[in-house]
Parts: C-alpha cells; structure tokens; sequence
C-alpha cells in the first residue's frame, strides 16, 4: 500500500533537537530535521537560511510518529460527528498513525482517508479493514457475514475493491476451511489478516490458516495455553447451539484452571515459527476492571469526549455492564497473566504492536491518551523504554512493510513527528509530554495543539445539549 505524500511548499526546521533512532535506541543530539514536502528532506546541523519556519528543538526529543494499532471508527451514522472529534484527539496526543480494526461506517472511513492525506482534514493517517468478517449472525452492527469458504473469498474480494488495507476477521465460531479460504484470498491481494481467534479451532490451526496478527493477550494466549486446547474447544461446540451456550467468563475461567506453562512454551513457539504479530491490548483490559468502580466524570480527558460515545462507554447505557465481584477478579488475572505474557513473547522475538481498542463501546478509553498507557503498560510488563517505544512506531510500519518511507526520522521517510519534553529511553512516560506533532508535513506547535484540543471540548459540549 502506498501513502500519498502531502502538501506545503513550506521549508520547516526543527532545530538543535535530540533525534530518537527508533532502530538503535539511540538519541542523537543537536540534529536539525529539514521538512519539504511531507517528507525529511535532510537532517543536518543548523536550519537553512531558506527555512520558512524554525521550531526551537532545544531540550528536547523527536520521535516517529505514533501508531495506535487497535482502534474502532463505529457507532452508527449518530456517531459520527462524534468519531470526527476523535481524529483531532489522536493527532493532539501525537498519534499520526490508526490502524482502525473494523466498524459500521466504512464509506465515511474511506472519504476520511482521502481527505486526511489530501491535507483536507486533520488526523492521523488511517489504515482500514472497512467491515468486518464474522459469522452468519454477526456480533456487531456493519458486519459481513460469511457462512462457506466461497462468500469468504467473495467477502475479501469486495473488502479489496471497497479499499481495505487489511482483512480483519471476528468469529466466534469458524470451519477450517473456510478460515482458510478467507486468508489465501486476503494472500492474493497482499492484505493482512488480523483479528480475534474463535473458541472451536486451536490457536495453531488459526495462525497456521492464516490469522498471523491476533488481539488482546487478555483471552487469546490463555487458550493456547491450556492442557488440553480441544477439550475446551469441544464444550464451546457442544454447548454452542444449547439453551446454555458458554460464555466469555466462564470459557475464560475454565481456560484459566486448565493453563499450562509448558503449553504457553509451545505456543509461543508456534508463533515465532509462524511469524506472528501481537497486539495485547493491555490498557483496554486494564480500564475495563474499573468498570462499575469510578465513573470518570471528574477525568480531567472527560470534556474531550462528545455524548454518543460517552454513553457507550457508561455501563449504566452501554453495552458492557459492571462485572460481578466474582468476574472481576477473574478478569483482574486474566490481565495479570497477559502481562506476563509480554516479556517471554519479547524473548522468543514475537513482534509486539501497541494497540488500545479505542472507540464506541470500549469503556474509558481515551483516544490517543490510552496509546500512552498502552505503550506504558508494555513497560510495567518487562519491555525496556526502547522495546515498549518501538511497539508503537518502526513495530507497525514493518507489520505494514513501509519501512522503505515511512518509522524512523531519516531522508526522504516521511514527516510523521512527535516532539516531546524527555528522552524516551530514559522514562517511557515522557512520550505524553507533548510539544509539537507533525502531520503529513504539516506542523502543529503547542498552541496549535492546544486549538485543537478547544474544538474538540467545544464541540463535546456541543453534542451534550
Ligand atoms: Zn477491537
């Protein structure tokens, strides 16, 4: 896939700033980024007479851009002055890049895409599966249903001309085959295939079909990492028709007392061999446990969010409510065990992609700012700064295959830059002490940001009326 690149005549240099070598791990210090065009036109040691705008770098730190690899463009057609305000979000909190995981509002998506790299729009790049694949009785609402292999490759087919980036799947319930077919045909057309895993197949037989991105340490891993995958698999099945079908909680905690490290070993294994991608969603299982516990309304990021999605998010309207005691602290393990995860997959080499799960219907997750907890989160569970920046910035854009333009600060990459107020490599936090964004080439100082963020509460308040 190609990014169109963007904009301005404009010569701007970032000057006597640390440039973050996101490949070494590495600041160097005192550099001048020259931009022209949308792309880093030099890197060099003072700003050129010819400049038309010189940034003050000094004290501080550039990086890529960031990706947030796991985020939802959704919620009807209601939503979507709603998700509009998102995107200014994002680009505040120095999030350029979304990969956007699948909604009910494709086409606006897709104009959004155009417009954004035309420099029509403010917001991050977006990378888009359009619909999602599920079932013949799909989850959510904008869903393409696939019931045999031949609608599957007919469903891929249609996502390829729609303009989908990747293929982003989300059964429940799936044949072999017909997985199979989904991700030979998405193979054809060079798009990637990620998603959730379903609970009838293990989780080899869906990475080796295909499936080599899969989300959300907080379920997945556990079911390969179980004693006896199939067991727990059959009484999915068995029960699956039944007045009584298995649900999440309960799948989970019997997946909980079957796991197994010697299984984990393995999986983890299986997904080296098979070159697999993942992104834990660890931020996303995190605010979740606080469901029912804190409403947010005193969230100081609480103005910035416009009603619709607000009232997914609150249990007492939306559609997740506040767990049990009993499921609460099943789910407080499950998110520690999914931490756990992070540094043995680190150490078997499994690329790890920071993603948030942010939009409609995922409570309290804030966007852009949740991209931080996320990468923050990677932190706490063993990663070093410079692994936890990299699931965020040169991790996507190999996942993507763009590192010939695009994920680190270089001649002719693109101009996708976060300037922040502290080195990365030191305290991870610092990537939220934000001083300046780059866009597409465009700049966005601090009081452009601050503008920015204005709208976005303005038209919040708006939307609350
Ligand atoms: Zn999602």
């Amino acid at each position: 896939m190609q990014l169109p690149i963007a904009l301005a005549a404009a010569v701007i240099a970032i000057q006597d700033v640390s440039v973050i070598d996101v490949i070494k791990g590495k600041a160097m210090p005192a550099k001048t980024v020259i931009v022209k065009d949308g792309k880093v036109a030099d890197i060099v040691g003072r700003a050129p007479r010819n400049a038309t705008l010189v940034v003050d770098g000094k004290g501080k730190f550039l990086i890529p851009g960031l990706w947030d690899m796991h985020v939802h463009i959704r919620g009807g057609v209601e939503s979507i002055p709603d998700n509009e305000t998102f995107l200014k979000l994002y680009v505040a909190n120095g999030v350029t890049y979304v990969r956007e995981m699948g909604g009910d509002i494709p086409e606006t998506v897709f104009a959004w895409r155009k417009e954004i790299e035309e420099g029509k729009r403010t917001g991050p790049h977006l990378f888009t599966s359009g619909p999602k694949l599920d079932g013949p009785k799909p989850s959510w609402p904008g869903s393409i249903p696939v019931a045999n292999a031949e609608e599957g490759r007919q469903a891929v087919r249609k996502l390829h001309l729609m303009g989908a980036d990747f293929v982003k799947v989300y059964f429940d319930y799936i044949e072999a085959p017909v997985l199979r077919a989904i991700a030979e045909e998405a193979e054809k057309w060079k798009m990637p295939v990620a998603g959730h895993f379903a609970r009838n197949l293990t989780i080899r037989e869906q990475v080796e079909a295909g499936i080599r991105d899969g989300q959300h340490a907080r379920f997945y891993l556990l079911q390969g990492s179980c004693t006896d995958e199939r067991y727990v698999a059959r009484e999915f099945i068995k029960r699956r028709n039944s007045e009584k079908p298995m649900g999440f909680d309960e799948w989970t905690k019997k997946l909980m007392e079957e796991f197994n490290p010697a299984q984990e070993r393995s999986l983890i294994g299986m997904l080296v061999d098979n070159k697999a991608w993942f992104t834990p969603t660890l931020a996303v299982g995190a605010a979740g446990l606080t469901v029912g516990m804190r409403t947010y309304h005193d969230d100081p990021r609480a103005k910035y969010i416009p009603a619709n999605i607000w009232k997914s998010w609150d249990p007492a309207s939306g559609i997740r409510k506040a767990p049990s005691d009993e499921v609460r602290s099943l789910r407080a393990l499950v998110q520690r065990k999914g931490l756990e995860f992070i540094p043995k997959m680190r150490d078997a080499g499994v690329p790890l992609l920071a993603g948030t799960d942010t939009g409609f219907a995922n409570n309290y997750m804030f966007p852009g700012w949740s991209l931080h907890d996320e990468i923050s989160l990677m932190r706490e569970a063993g990663l070093t700064n410079f692994e936890a920046l990299q699931t965020a910035t040169i991790n996507p854009v190999r996942y993507f295959k763009l590192e010939k333009t695009h994920g680190t600060i270089a001649r002719d990459k693109a101009a996708d830059l976060v300037m922040i107020d502290g080195n990365p490599l030191v305290d991870i936090r610092n990537t939220a002490k934000i001083s300046g964004v780059m866009v597409n080439g465009k700049w966005y100082g601090k009081a452009d940001l601050d503008k920015l963020l204005g709208e976005a509460a303005r038209e919040a308040a708006i939307s609350r009326k």
